[in-house]
């Protein structure tokens, strides 16, 4: 199966829509162990890569994700703009100049994203950050595509991992970020980072 940019273009309109669905909840996280923005920050910035996806319907996959990308950093803030700003443009510089995609290089765009939120935040598993979902979810992906499953279903199978992931953040003491300056008051609480990174494979995987 091949995804088309088209795909790519539904896939941040999906996201924006599940994060405006789910903006109190993030935010109601992020009052826990943070500062209590993190719904509204991405519900601000993904409205606005939302508005500028009519003039991105005629490039190419990378061109769509760096926009994105830029789009991120400059609006959203905090901690989480830089980094899915980061990975989003990381993602478009793996997939420069493609026009379709196949599930493995889909995949190469995934591990790239992953990388860029690594490299950025300097985060490791465990961490009790976004890439507790992340990680498992590109793992889930490229073992389910080198087991032979289709993409829709190992995306399907990806998303699963993504929402675990984010649900074994809550006994975790945070170690990046502003939830780490709770030290072990962290602990007994859903990541809002990892709860949004789940969001935003759950779109991926629906739209495909
Ligand atoms: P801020 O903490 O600046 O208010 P947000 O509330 O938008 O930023 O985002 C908080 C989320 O960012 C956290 O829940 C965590 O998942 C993620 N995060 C913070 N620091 C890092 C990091 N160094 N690496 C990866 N993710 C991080
Ligand atoms: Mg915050």
């Amino acid at each position: 199966m091949t995804l088309t940019t088209a795909t790519l273009l539904n896939w941040l309109r999906h996201a924006a829509a599940l994060i405006h669905a789910q903006r109190e909840h993030l935010t109601a996280l992020d009052a826990a162990i943070g500062d209590a923005d993190h719904g509204a920050n991405l519900d601000r910035g993904f409205a606005a890569v939302v508005d500028t996806l009519p003039t991105l319907a005629a490039l190419d996959a990378g061109a769509i994700l760096k926009s994105a990308g830029m789009r991120l950093i400059s609006t959203v803030g905090g901690a989480s703009g830089p980094l899915y700003g980061t990975a989003f443009r990381r993602m478009g510089k793996a997939l420069e100049g493609r026009l379709e995609l196949s599930g493995a290089e889909l995949a190469e765009g995934l591990g790239a994203f992953v990388d860029g939120i690594v490299t950025m935040g300097k985060a490791a598993p465990g961490d009790k950050t976004m890439l507790d979902a992340l990680a498992p979810a590109l793992d889930a992906l490229k073992g389910a595509l080198d087991a032979g499953e289709p993409l829709g279903p190992a995306l399907q199978i990806a998303s699963e991992a993504a929402q675990a992931g984010a649900e074994s953040t809550i006994p975790l003491i945070a170690r990046r970020g502003r939830a780490s300056y709770l030290g072990e008051r962290s602990a007994g609480h859903k990541d809002p980072g990892a709860t949004s990174s789940a969001l935003i494979i759950q779109a991926l995987a629906e739209v495909v």
